[in-house]
Parts: structure tokens; C-alpha cells; sequence
């Protein structure tokens, strides 16, 4: 089985952070890359202060921390990749884009190296086939926040060898992880119920059935869910919410996923939710404000 010790990661974004911050506390050796410098310093700040706030709660030590911040090299040269066993590639959710990293990626991997996408929806036998090894690719889906999340849903695209799915499932428990293994259908498992439950908390607003607290204090205390659907909306980013009922509209072609015209105008207003300061809260003020 494909022995995973130096890991690459693309995309520096709140996921790729994650990521990098468990493989290093982990054991791994990790590579992150991503287009931008300035996103690069700034996850390599947030995992240290993530460390910090762990080392404060005496769940990691002070030299433990320095030595897997250690392990974390960062680049924005795909040639990094040339002595990794694995790659994860958390880059923005936009399937285009995403084609255009595998291909940019493949010419410079060792030929044994797997290659996992950590897509919220896009099907993995596409993303794939763009790849010179579809028998080693597989989808790696860690929730957000990753140091803090149990689970890894694992999802093998149609080519994906038996190999790949352990040295993957591996991987994962070594993370710390428990799998939950998904067919390769829209959504997955977690992303095709959750994101339709936010769609349809988001339609809720929309129709004026009730104002956001109302319904994230609804569903907080009337199905004690840990937070509410629009302050999860927020937390996984609306870009990101969007994206995914576009998937699961398009790929199931069902009218029952059509986006909420309301999540669309934030979209488009640029109002992405925590990561930019404002979503369906506004994180300007503290305690946060609803927007509606
Ligand atoms: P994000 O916006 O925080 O980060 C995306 C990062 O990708 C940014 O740093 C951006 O600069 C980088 N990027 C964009 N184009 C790139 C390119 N061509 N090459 C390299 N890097 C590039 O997004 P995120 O929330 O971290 O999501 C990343 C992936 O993880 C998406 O596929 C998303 O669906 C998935 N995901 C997100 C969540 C969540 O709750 N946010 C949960 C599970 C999976």
C-alpha cells in the first residue's frame, strides 16, 4: 500500500490551512502552494495561532508545535510537488479551475504519487480524467474547521484502484479522522442533505418566514443542531453553499436544488459570509449582527 509521509496541499484557504495544520501535528511533511504570497503568510498565521490556542488548552505541547510548523514549507511552484506521495488540492470550488490544477499538476508528481480533491460536490470521476492517473485519484472531503472536525468523507471516482481508497482511508485515521465512505454522485452524502437544508433556510428568509435569529434559533433549540443554517452558511462561506446547489441542480436535475435567488445576490454582492465580514451577519461587530 502507497505510503503517504510528505504530503502536498493546493490552496492556502481556510480548508488548506486545515489540512496542513493536522498532516504536520500528524507526522507528515507538508508543501502548501497557492496562488497568492500574501495567502500563504496568512495561513501559515492562522495555523499558528490555531497551535497557540491548542497549546493554551494544554492539547499540544510548546516544542510539539515548533516541530510540526516545522514539517510546513510553503511555494507557489507546482515543481514543490516533485517528492510527494500524496497530493490534496483544496482550491476554490469552480471546476474550470480546478481542471487547470490537475493538468498544471500531473508533469511534475512521482508516477506512484495519489492525487485527492477536497471538493465540496464536483464529481470525482471528471476531475480524474483529466488526470494521467485516474486509478490513483480520489475525493478527500475534511469539514470545516478541519483540527476540529471528526470526519473525512472518502468518495472514490469509477477508476479508483482498492489501493488508493486504503492508502486514503489510512491517511485519514492517521489524521486522526473517522471515514464515511461515498459513491460518486453530486453532493456526497454530507453536502447533499446539508447544503439543501441552508438553501432551504436561506428560501425561508426570502419568503419572509422568518427573520435569520428566528431561524437559526429554531433550529438550534428546536433540532439541536450546533449552530444555525445561516450562521453555518456563513461559517462554510456562500460562495461555497452556492456552488455546491449549483452542482447538485446540474447534476441531479432536479428543480428541488434550484439556488435561492436571495443566497444568489449575496453571492454576487460579494457578501461570502465570515471570510469577507459579512453574510447573512454581519462580523464587523462583535457579537456579530444579523443582516436580516
Ligand atoms: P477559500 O476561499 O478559503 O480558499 C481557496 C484558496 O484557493 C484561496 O487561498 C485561493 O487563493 C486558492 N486558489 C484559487 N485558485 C487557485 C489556483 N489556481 N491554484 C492554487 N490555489 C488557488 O475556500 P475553502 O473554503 O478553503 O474551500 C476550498 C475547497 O474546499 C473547495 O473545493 C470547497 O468546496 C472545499 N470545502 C470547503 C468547505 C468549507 O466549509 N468551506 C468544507 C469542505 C470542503
Amino acid at each position: 500500500m502507497t505510503d503517504i509521509q510528505r504530503l502536498g496541499i493546493i490552496g492556502a484557504g481556510q480548508m488548506g490551512n486545515g489540512i496542513a495544520h493536522v498532516a504536520a501535528q500528524s507526522g507528515l511533511d507538508v508543501v502548501m502552494l497557492d496562488v497568492k504570497e500574501e495567502a500563504l503568510a496568512k495561513a501559515l498565521a492562522t495555523i499558528t495561532k490555531n497551535m497557540d490556542r491548542q497549546v493554551s488548552k494544554a492539547t499540544l505541547t510548546e516544542d510539539a508545535k515548533h516541530q510540526a510548523l516545522a514539517r510546513i514549507t510553503t511555494s507557489t511552484d507546482y515543481a514543490a510537488f516533485n517528492t510527494c506521495d500524496m497530493v490534496i488540492e483544496a482550491a476554490t470550488e469552480k471546476e474550470e479551475l480546478k481542471r487547470a490544477i490537475f493538468k498544471t499538476l500531473v508533469p511534475h508528481l512521482k508516477p506512484e504519487a495519489l492525487v485527492a480533491s477536497n471538493t465540496s460536490s464536483i464529481s470525482i470521476t471528471r476531475l480524474a480524467a483529466v488526470t494521467d492517473r485516474p486509478e490513483r485519484f480520489i475525493g478527500m472531503h475534511f469539514m470545516n474547521p478541519v483540527p476540529v472536525m471528526k470526519l473525512v468523507e472518502i468518495i472514490r471516482g469509477i477508476a479508483t484502484s482498492e489501493d488508493t481508497f486504503q492508502a486514503t482511508d489510512t491517511l485519514a485515521k492517521r489524521l486522526g479522522k473517522t471515514t464515511a465512505t461515498a459513491e460518486d454522485f453530486p453532493g456526497f452524502i454530507v453536502n447533499r442533505i446539508l447544503v439543501p437544508m441552508i438553501n432551504e433556510a436561506v428560501y425561508a428568509v426570502y419568503e419572509g418566514v422568518g427573520t435569520v435569529t428566528s431561524i437559526d434559533t429554531g433550529l438550534k433549540l428546536g433540532a439541536n443542531h450546533p449552530m444555525g443554517p445561516l450562521e453555518l452558511a456563513d461559517f462554510i462561506g456562500l460562495d461555497t453553499c452556492l456552488s455546491i446547489m449549483q452542482v447538485l441542480h446540474d447534476g441531479l436535475s432536479d428543480s428541488k436544488y434550484r439556488p435561492c435567488p436571495l443566497l444568489v445576490k449575496y453571492v454576487e454582492a460579494g457578501w461570502y459570509g465570515r471570510k469577507t465580514g459579512r453574510g447573512f451577519y454581519d462580523y464587523t461587530t462583535t457579537p456579530p449582527r444579523p443582516t436580516r
